[in-house]
């Protein structure tokens, strides 16, 4: 059975740091291919520099490059608020026989009971979250796994990945760009192409 990858985030750049976390999971997971899915961000949303989906898309492209990814544009084609587990039955459709993991950060794992039916993502795919943050040990994860979702837990469907994250975020990115440094070797250079030769983040 195809075992693919889910990643999404609102790439606004996609960045090495991205990159670094989803090539370990690849090889830890032994994935046939992953999904990178920018999410849709609503016009009205307080979003400061948010750069339209067909630059965010094209970055995706550009920094995922590698045949094993597929960069969809399935939430921002959707529209309106992007909820996994829409976006895990649109999946499902497309990819009937696959099984899907799901990569996700250590503190958004911890909403994960807030989310658009939790129970309901957790029937469709396992969710992998990183364990990185120094205050967020593997411990404390899965006390609230523990708690929030017993029987998943103990069906595997919450597993954790612990990494050495790159300290890099997108916002640090965009916040060079607007005083004028460089963001040589923070995104790849297919990508720092598209971002200069657009001026974006200015
Ligand atoms: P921003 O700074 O704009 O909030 P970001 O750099 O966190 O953006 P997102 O597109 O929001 O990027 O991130 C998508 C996913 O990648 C999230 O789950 C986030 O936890 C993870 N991620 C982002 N940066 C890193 C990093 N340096 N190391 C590991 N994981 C990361």
């Amino acid at each position: 059975m195809e075992k693919i990858g889910i990643f999404g985030g609102t790439y606004n750049p996609p960045h090495v740091g991205h990159l670094n976390i989803v090539s370990k999971f690849v090889a830890e997971y032994e994935l046939d291919r992953v999904l990178i899915i920018p999410t849709f961000v609503p016009p009205h949303k307080v979003t400061p520099d948010l750069v339209p989906a067909r630059d965010r898309l094209e970055m995706c492209r550009r920094t995922f490059s590698d045949p094993i990814f597929e960069v969809s544009d399935i939430e921002i084609e959707r529209q309106g608020k992007s909820y996994t587990y829409d976006t895990l039955i649109e999946l499902k459709g497309l990819y009937k026989k696959a099984q899907f993991y799901f990569l996700c950060g250590d503190d958004m794992l911890l909403s994960l009971h807030t989310w658009h039916k939790p129970k309901g993502i957790l029937d469709y795919c396992t969710i992998v979250s990183t364990v990185r943050s120094d205050d967020l040990r593997l411990e404390d994860l899965e006390a609230y796994a523990k708690e929030y979702f017993p029987a998943e837990f103990l069906e595997g469907k919450i597993q954790f990945m612990p990494i050495e994250p790159l300290e890099l975020s997108s916002t640090e990115i965009r916040k060079k760009r607007k005083n004028g440094e460089s963001v040589e070797g923070l995104v790849t250079p297919a990508t720092l192409e598209y971002i200069e030769s657009g001026g974006l983040y200015l």
